[in-house]
């Protein structure tokens, strides 16, 4: 079963589309306010669609001591169907006469600061799919934080989430206390509190890289997400093989 976080007053084609493309889980995020990568007129983009991919939960339950190569496979995997999904997306947004534009999957625009154009998860957050949690990923109740997301910044109008603005974590610390890099704060995530009062961005990236760089040059880790428990449950119902294609 795909879950549709979208309005029915969302174009019909765009629940078709998913479900003919094999997406998991979707939602429509109001960005008002947000500084979004510019649209063809320099200006930030009103809304984007939010993309959720699973990943293999056997795999993820594989790492607990480090990432190995099969996870890195399944990073590369599911990144290049979010370019792939994504960039489809978009051209069928602009076929209906809008503007769109994929944000690509784990591009760090800026490397001195460790940060995309935009994080996904926001506008996963604001399209209701998931909150962050203590390890600083979007936790879905389907799929745990086991996902990869994708964005499409869109001015077709869509009607959006509503947003999810609370954690679920409870007084669950796994996570934090399995970082091998001491990397997470604890910190309980809601609307403005920021990546870096949950993650040291940069300790994170130190020790993957110091340690990881077999994988994707030090981009892998995946600790703390192997450990939570929302996305350990799930390997008791995988509902993602269907999900998995290529
Ligand atoms: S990815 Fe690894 S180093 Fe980074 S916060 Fe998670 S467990 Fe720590
Ligand atoms: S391991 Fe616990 S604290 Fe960390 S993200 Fe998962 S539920 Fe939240």
């Amino acid at each position: 079963m795909r879950e549709n976080f979208s309005s029915p007053n969302n174009p019909p084609w765009l629940a078709r589309w998913m479900d003919a493309n094999g997406v998991a889980l979707w939602g429509a995020a109001d960005l008002d306010g947000f500084s979004t990568p510019p649209d063809p007129n320099g200006r930030p983009f009103a809304f984007a669609v939010s993309l959720v991919f699973p990943m293999n939960p056997q795999i993820m339950a594989g790492i607990q001591n480090g990432p190995n190569q099969a996870y890195a496979d399944e990073y590369a995997r599911v990144n290049q169907r979010i370019n792939k999904i994504s960039e489809q997306l978009a051209e069928k947004i602009v076929s209906t006469g809008y503007t769109a534009k994929p944000l690509a999957a784990s591009v760090r625009s800026d490397p001195v600061h460790i940060r995309a154009d935009f994080p996904h998860k926001t506008a996963a957050t604001r399209a209701g799919l998931g909150w962050i949690g203590r390890h600083c990923q979007l936790i879905t109740r389907s799929f745990g934080s086991w996902i990869r997301l994708g964005t499409v910044f869109t001015d077709m109008p869509l009607s959006c989430g509503p947003a999810l603005e609370k954690s679920f974590c409870g007084t669950c610390m796994k996570c934090v206390r399995a970082c091998p890099a001491d990397a997470l704060s604890g910190r309980t995530w809601h609307p403005g509190v920021g990546r870096d009062a949950i993650l040291d961005a940069a300790a994170c990236d130190n020790w993957k890289k110091k340690h990881f760089f077999a994988y994707h040059k030090g981009h892998n880790c995946g600790i703390c997400s192997s450990v939570c428990p929302y996305s350990v449950k799930t390997l008791k119902n995988d509902r993602t093989a269907e999900f998995r294609r290529s």
